[in-house]
């Protein structure tokens, strides 16, 4: 039977995965977009179901307990995991299944799915990626002052990855991922 192939994106918050995905989703309408689930609550636009499964506390620390979830982290002030089942079955059935997750449960991933591609998206600048995070202005100056700290935390691991993509061009950041992925390693000489 086929197997498919955990693909995990990561990088700080505002650093413009989403874009990058949605991008990528266009590209490879084939890939399997993991939806977490989360404590936080949504912002305008937002739906659930789509965007993110969004649950109470009580309900998270439920998944947790009973191991529903592949990965799970806390996240300025907030609980955020994968659904183990619809990614193992995808999985199984021969998909790319994509993940959209922050440091620690890559980390996580790391150590239960060692064959997982694991890309770090990073900003020209940290500079740049603030302006970023202010610019978008979904977040109270609390939340935005987290997210920065913790993109500073981020940026230093990205060195774990399996590859590093700067995001200072939407197209030319895409093209890399690309080629990561689908070219076989035979061709590119690795
Ligand atoms: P946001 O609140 O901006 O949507 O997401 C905050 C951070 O949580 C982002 O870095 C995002 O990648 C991460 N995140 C979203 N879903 C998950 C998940 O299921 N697990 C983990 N570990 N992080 C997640």
């Amino acid at each position: 039977m086929a197997t498919g192939k955990l693909i995990v994106l990561t990088g700080p918050s505002g650093v413009g995965k989403g874009t990058i995905l949605r991008s990528l989703l266009k590209r490879h309408p084939e890939l399997y977009l993991s939806t977490s689930v989360t404590t936080r609550s949504p912002r305008p636009g937002e739906v659930n179901g789509r965007d993110y499964i969004f649950v109470t506390r009580a309900e998270f620390e439920r998944m947790v307990a009973q191991g529903e979830l592949l990965e799970w982290a806390e996240f300025a002030g907030n609980g955020y995991g994968t659904p183990r089942r619809p990614v193992e079955e995808q999985i199984r059935q021969g998909k790319w299944v994509v993940l959209e997750i922050e440091l620690q449960g890559a980390r996580q991933i790391r150590q239960t799915f060692p064959s997982a591609f694991r890309i770090f998206i990073l900003p020209p600048s940290l500079r740049e990626l603030e302006y970023r995070l202010r610019h978008r202005a979904q977040d109270s100056e609390e939340a935005i002052v987290r997210r920065l700290e913790r993109a500073k935390t981020e940026v230093n691991a990205a060195d774990e990855f399996d590859i590093q993509i700067i995001n200072d061009d939407l197209d030319k950041a895409l093209d890399r991922i690309e080629a990561a992925l689908f070219t076989p390693a035979e061709a590119v000489g690795v």
